[in-house]
């Protein structure tokens, strides 16, 4: 058994001061005490939060951040032509650097405040489309930096097999994410075999979007069991495309040819109608926003306001890891509502009059369910997440419980995230992970040699 204890801690009915958590030798959370003596458990004198859970990850983006910012000799950049820089990016990447560039990336989000990560990974192959001997090394390569980081990790593997709606042949920069339905199956049942043996991970699937695969595939691997992700509505061209070969639109198209329940997650949702967004709150399923990287592409706004006005769930992911922290994140989703809309507090209501607060309640709750896993709330039955914020902190010192949760999302630029724990294992203490320096020094190794 291990046991925490935490001077103030965010409970599903609220804050609670000195609060007892107890977790068995699973890692899950047993009793839940507040106005407890501490006795021998690991103290965490600050404002301890659930772990958050980080719903769209492609890992091997973060060794492309801050690398395809430069303008085209064309001009007119745009998602399209980053999207071309992605593909001659991957041509370089081998299976040991998508390893290390996924270690790095884990250590950054646990430091922020992540404890649990979902992948959808969609870089199966070598350069020229060819499988390694082992049709699933790349993606078994997540389990791998997450049994080294220890982070929580839900492996989506992407089916990915056109490069248009619906059944457009594929371009060659798209020969290393194609696989049929045969193949597929065969990275599912290697990747099932791993995560048997790995309490911190499960399983789910993402067909990658609507350009990526035929209504038939979409049918078919909607029966795998675990969370189903797949892009939706993030670039206008895209719903126009969609519009001109289906007559109807992406979100419009899942609603009334898809299965859409609590196990599907729609990443991104940028564009959508006001029928759209009543539609797929109706569903149970989860909009994945990822707002930094929606921002850094150029990809529009999402209505935060009438989805969640019509009982819409969120979670948020760090897509292509411009950014790594669930502050900037949430951050940049309701100051963006902010500048569109000109108001402020836009997620915030009577009930809940506190944004960043706001905020995360939502976002702890919906990358629980998109992530399928019980993780995001301090509770029996639930994985031991725990993220604990430094209330001496500069950017937090004064504020108490909800009120502290806008300093640290709407304020400041230091990160006052001093301890991290996932299954009730401390990864972060003191604000460093364990591995931070073996972690990064790999990763400047490789580094440097990708953008040589
Ligand atoms: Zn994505």
């Amino acid at each position: 058994m291990t046991a925490f204890h935490a001077a103030w801690a965010l409970l599903p009915d609220g804050w609670a001061r000195d609060v007892l958590v107890e977790a068995d030798d699973s890692g899950t959370i047993i009793r839940v005490t507040p106005d407890a003596a501490p006795g021998a458990a690991q103290r965490l004198p600050g404002h301890a939060i659930p772990g958050v859970p980080d719903i769209h990850s492609h890992a091997f983006q973060r060794a492309m951040a801050g690398a395809a910012e430069r303008r085209s000799p064309a001009g007119r950049d745009s998602f399209w032509t980053w999207r071309e820089t992605m593909y001659r990016f991957v041509t370089r990447l081998t299976p040991d650097d998508a390893e290390a560039v996924a270690a790095q990336l884990h250590v950054e989000c646990l430091e922020h405040g992540f404890t649990h990560l979902v992948e959808f990974h969609y870089l199966h192959h070598q350069p020229d489309g060819t499988p390694y001997a082992d049709r699933a090394e790349m993606a078994l390569r997540h389990l791998a930096a997450a049994d080294a980081t220890g982070i929580g990790l839900t492996l989506l593997p992407s089916l990915y097999r056109h490069g248009g709606i619906f059944g457009r042949d594929p371009n060659p920069g798209q020969r290393p994410f194609l696989n049929d339905l045969d193949g597929f199956a065969r990275v599912m049942e290697r990747c099932a075999e791993a995560v048997r043996t790995r309490p911190r991970a499960n399983l789910g699937v993402a067909p990658h979007s609507l350009r990526a695969v035929t209504p038939a595939m979409l049918a078919e691997v909607a029966h795998y069991p675990g969370p189903v992700h797949i892009h939706a509505a993030e670039q206008t061209r895209e719903v126009e495309e969609c519009l001109a070969a289906t007559g109807a639109r992406p979100v419009e198209w899942l609603l009334h040819n898809a299965p859409l329940d609590r196990r599907w997650c729609l990443i991104h949702c940028t564009h959508l109608l006001r029928v759209e967004s009543e539609g797929l709150a109706r569903t149970g399923a989860t909009a994945g926003l990822c707002p930094t990287t929606e921002a850094s592409l150029g990809d529009g706004i999402f209505d935060l306001p009438t989805f969640r006005g019509a009982g819409g769930r969120i979670a948020i992911g760090t897509d292509s890891h411009v950014g790594t922290a669930p502050r900037d994140e949430l951050r940049q989703l309701e100051t963006s509502q902010r500048l569109r809309d000109q108001a402020r507090s836009l997620a915030a209501d009577d009930r809940d009059p506190h944004p960043g607060a706001a905020l995360l309640r939502a976002v702890l709750a919906g990358g629980a369910r998109a992530s399928g896993t019980l993780t995001g709330a301090i509770a029996p039955g639930h994985r031991c997440d725990l993220v604990e914020l430094d209330d001496s902190h500069p950017t937090l010192a004064g504020h108490e419980a909800d009120a502290l949760l806008d300093a640290w999302v709407f304020s400041g630029q230091a990160n006052p995230v001093r301890t991290s724990v996932v299954a009730a294992e401390s990864l972060v203490q003191d604000g460093r992970h364990r591995d931070r320096d073996v972690i990064a020094a790999r990763y400047r190794h490789v580094i440097r040699r990708l953008l040589a």
